[in-house]
C-alpha cells in the first residue's frame, strides 16, 4: 500500500498496487510511483533511496 495525499480528496489516502499506473525511474535511487485515485485523480510519489535529494514532484514528470 501506498500513503499518498490526493487534492481531490483533500487528505492522505491508501492506494493498493492494483492503483499504480506507472513507476518513472528519475535516477539511481530516486523513483516516481504514479498512482490513480479512487476518485480518478493521478497522484505522484516520490520514492526510492535518495528521494530525499530531490525537491517533492508538482508538476508532470516528461517522459
Ligand atoms: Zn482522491
Amino acid at each position: 500500500m501506498f500513503k499518498v495525499y490526493c487534492p481531490r480528496h483533500g487528505s492522505d489516502v491508501l492506494l493498493g498496487y492494483g492503483r499504480v499506473r506507472q513507476v518513472i525511474n528519475v535516477r539511481p535511487g530516486v523513483i516516481v510511483v504514479e498512482l490513480r485515485c479512487y476518485d480518478g485523480e493521478i497522484v505522484r510519489l516520490l520514492t526510492g533511496s535518495r528521494a530525499d535529494t530531490v525537491a517533492p514532484v508538482t508538476e508532470p514528470v516528461a517522459g
